[in-house]
């Protein structure tokens, strides 16, 4: 094993920084998570839906083909690790806006446009297949448990003060490590570390609702999306306000998302939560998994954006291969340096 996976810190345990700890444990390599909680993390607001089809162009997601197989093993195989149920295939039926879109959405399935993902399609919509949505909660829960009782888990945050990064590795409270990877989401850590890298943030709010026409395991979109968690209750989302980096529920989107909820044809649906949390992207749309380019033992792992479940357990594989094979590198579309300029000390 190389000498940098001997000890690695984590800093963040969202969705970024669970993958990575238990694609590290699976790999036998020590590490320990310094996470201030799920109170800010998009990870604790997101439906966790992976949708092969999406944004108003009904495209095939980046890299679908090859993510989805292989984000669905990850799942799975931290089933098993964890002893808790991740991965829910569902139904997913995306809805025509109107004859237009029909029209174009037809003529681009006869071009072969959306294979392998269509299913049945009708006057109504479209049947979108290998959707699923991914239990977010349970899986930061069952972590946390999981490396809390290990020792494995700092519940702190992490400041620069107190961090120092360098060729050699990291030190942080006291503690040595030969590497850290930070997966702080939009927390402040990453754009102080990483300066050059041109985030961008986009605010989301999802309404927890209960209604009897609710279906489990299905998902109707158009617009905004309903997913049936359960028989008679589900969620409903999202808004995507690019720019916007707040954690306040509005009245605003409230009404915004129950008034198109409404018309997804599942009856009247009542508002039993609101929650909101803000994403992190970048301009190209691709999540971000590398070293700083100044060649210190400090990684990112993030901008995850709207597909953070669809990205994790790749972005999660990178980091393992590099941190135990010295021949590994990430693939460079991905890597941190393709934003590189200027970098702080
Ligand atoms: C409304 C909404 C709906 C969404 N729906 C979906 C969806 O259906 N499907 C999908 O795939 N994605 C969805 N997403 C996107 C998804 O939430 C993100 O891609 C993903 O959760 C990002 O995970 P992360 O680990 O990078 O960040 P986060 O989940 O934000 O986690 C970062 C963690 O780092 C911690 N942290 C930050 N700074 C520090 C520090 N200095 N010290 C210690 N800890 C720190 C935070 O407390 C947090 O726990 C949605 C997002 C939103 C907002």
């Amino acid at each position: 094993m190389n000498a940098l996976a001997e000890r690695v810190l984590i800093v963040g345990q969202g969705l970024a920084g669970t993958a990575l700890g238990l694609e590290l444990e699976a790999a036998g390599v020590d590490f320990v998570v310094a996470s201030e909680g799920h109170a800010h993390a998009a990870s604790r607001v997101a439906a966790g839906l992976i949708n092969p089809i999406t944004g108003q162009r009904w495209a095939k997601s980046a890299q679908i083909d090859a993510l989805l197989p292989r984000a669905e093993k990850a799942y799975r195989r931290w089933e098993e690790q964890l002893g808790h149920a991740l991965w829910h295939p569902v139904t997913l039926r995306r809805l025509f806006r109107d004859d237009e879109e029909r029209t174009r959405i037809v003529e681009k399935i006869s071009r072969g446009e959306m294979a392998p993902f269509v299913g049945e399609v009708d006057a109504t919509g479209m049947t979108v297949c290998g959707a699923a949505w991914v239990d977010l909660p349970a899986l930061l829960a069952a972590a946390e448990e999981r490396w809390r009782g290990a020792g494995k888990l700092r519940p702190t945050t992490v400041v620069r003060a107190e961090f120092q990064a360098a060729a050699d590795g990291v030190s942080w409270a006291g503690e040595k490590f030969a590497a850290a990877v930070l997966c702080t989401g939009h927390g402040a850590l990453a754009r102080e570390f990483f300066p050059d890298m041109p985030w961008v943030a986009a605010k989301g709010e999802i309404l927890h609702v209960e209604g009897a026409g609710i279906v489990a395991g299905e998902v109707v979109n158009r617009g905004v999306w309903l997913l049936g968690e359960g028989a008679g209750r589900g969620r409903l989302g999202a808004t995507y306000e690019r720019g916007q980096e707040d954690n306040e529920i509005t009245a605003n989107a409230r009404d915004v998302l129950l008034a198109q909820g409404c018309e997804l044809g599942r009856g009247e649906l009542r508002v039993v939560d609101q929650v909101a949390g803000v994403r992190m992207t970048l301009p190209d749309r691709l999540p971000v998994a590398g070293w700083r380019s100044d060649d210190i033992r400090l990684g990112l792992c993030g901008g995850l954006g709207s597909k953070g479940a669809l990205w994790a357990p790749m972005l999660a594989q990178c980091w393992r291969a590099v941190l135990t094979d010295p021949a590994e590198d990430f693939p460079k579309e991905l890597a941190a340096a393709r934003f590189a300029g200027k970098t702080a000390g």
